[in-house]
């Protein structure tokens, strides 16, 4: 159950190009939680403890119900297990979601959670990260982090300049949308009961979204989008793990048209996201031509705009109803010009594609401003007469500093003014 190692360049690292710090290790606590196990790995959880061959298939049948669809929070709640097997699991192993050290909850309904996990020494500065919550009139889209940091360095973004490195592993990213169905209330119930705790959510989405058999009704987590810390494709494993089980339809049950993992640009890896994971693709594009590209997002003099194009064109299944989300951050004037929409359009050509322009989130320290409004409204409008969709992320949860993608947790200890100066946007389509 220990994460994987990401798939760092070691000597792109120590040539200082693209990836600065190492990755630090994932030390599983003592009583492991079951929680992001695939049903094979709970398989065996269970022949750890004795459960014998013969039944575990339907063991694990009713634990992924009760994890997946209910939303159990101890083996207690249970009640179709053995009170034995209960017992035992409770011995071994927890049903423990990260730890929630902060909630905070905008006026518009965006909340925002920091956890914290496990570090490698004992006594060493606790793993932060933050997982956001944005509900809109026809979904919720929870905003999910795939590791503490990222060991790439975005120069616009905040996160890539956090020192601390870890790979999330599975059941850290499972455990965010876990604990945010525990936090909204927004589990299956079987009795019918109105649950409290979602009556108090502001506006929630309406629309069914629990396409499974087990997981259907409405749910206030319909959408999620690996847009928070870290880089996806850099911890492939954990976050193609992860992403079955929520996919599931037997348990969480949300579809992988309304998952969408974000990347920078680890073009390898796009393909194995097609192959392997099957959700819905979004690029961080930032910059039209490779020498402004390297600055923005030093991956790119590893892996160029030509050769992460193509990769994007071997995505499976795009069609007009299942495009490629390129993000475009507005820098004024860096990236921000007409002739750059006129030059994205051409380069975008032939590729099922929508266009999310973001305005950039201002950071302490950061050198870049955001493009004034007038231009982002001149540029949505250049992208848009060419074909494309192009909404701009609207601002959310300003007032609770819920940035997704540009996070930054508690641990580096910001000051006051640093946190004023953070105040920013969650982004959503
Ligand atoms: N590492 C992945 C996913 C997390 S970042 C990636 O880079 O795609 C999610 C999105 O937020 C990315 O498009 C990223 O470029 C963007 N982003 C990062 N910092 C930002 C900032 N300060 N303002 C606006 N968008 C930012
Ligand atoms: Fe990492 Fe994405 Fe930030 Fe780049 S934009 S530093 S890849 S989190």
């Amino acid at each position: 159950m220990t994460a994987p190692l990401a798939t760092t360049d070691i000597s792109a690292a120590a040539a200082g190009l693209v990836e600065k710090t190492p990755l630090e290790r994932y030390v599983p606590p003592a009583k492991p939680s079951l929680v992001g196990l695939s049903r094979a790995e709970l398989a065996e959880a269970l022949a750890s403890i004795g459960v014998p061959a013969a039944q575990r298939k339907m063991r694990v049948q009713q634990i992924w119900h009760w994890l997946y669809v209910r939303g159990a929070e101890s083996f207690s709640a249970m009640t179709s297990v053995s009170k034995e097997l209960r017992a035992a699991l409770d011995a071994r192993f927890t049903l423990a979601r990260p730890e929630v050290v902060a909630e905070q909850t905008s006026v518009d309904g965006t909340r925002k959670w920091l956890l914290r996990l496990p570090g490698e020494h004992a006594g060493e500065r606790p793993h932060e990260v933050e997982c956001v919550y944005i509900p809109e009139a026809d979904r919720g889209t929870l905003c999910v982090s795939s590791q503490v940091g990222c060991t790439l360095a975005c120069s616009f973004c905040h996160t890539g300049t956090q020192r601390l490195v870890r790979n999330l592993t599975a059941g850290e990213i499972v455990g965010q949308v876990m604990l945010a169905r525990d936090r909204l209330g927004d589990w299956h119930r079987k009795s019918g009961l109105p649950d409290l705790r979602a009556s108090e959510i502001p506006s929630p989405p309406s629309p069914a979204s629990g396409e499974g058999k087990g997981g259907g009704g409405e749910r206030l987590v319909s959408n999620i989008v690996m847009m928070g810390m870290g880089e996806p494709l850099y911890n492939f494993e954990a976050v193609r793990d992860a992403l079955l089980v929520v996919a599931d339809g037997e348990g969480i049950a949300i579809s992988k048209r309304r998952i969408t993992l974000s990347t920078s640009g680890v073009v390898p890896n796009i393909a194995r996201a097609g192959a392997e994971i099957g959700c819905m693709l979004a690029v961080s594009l930032h910059a039209v031509r490779d020498d402004l590209r390297n600055e923005l997002v030093p991956l790119n003099r590893k892996y160029p705009i030509a050769e992460l194009l193509d990769a994007c064109r071997r995505y499976p299944g795009l069609s007009n109803a299942r495009r490629i989300t390129f993000e475009y951050v507005m820098l004024k004037d860096v990236n921000d010009s007409l002739a750059d929409a006129k030059a994205l359009v051409k380069l975008l050509k032939g590729i099922p594609a929508k266009i999310n322009l973001i305005p950039f989130n201002p950071w302490p320290g950061t050198r870049y401003e955001c493009s004034d409004w007038d231009r982002i409204e001149q540029f949505s409008e250049t992208v848009f007469n060419a074909g494309y969709a192009s909404p701009v992320r609207t601002p959310r949860g300003r007032d609770i500093l819920a940035a997704c993608g540009q996070l930054k947790s508690a641990s580096e200890k910001l000051t006051a003014r640093e946190r004023l100066a953070l105040r920013a946007m969650a982004m959503t389509d």
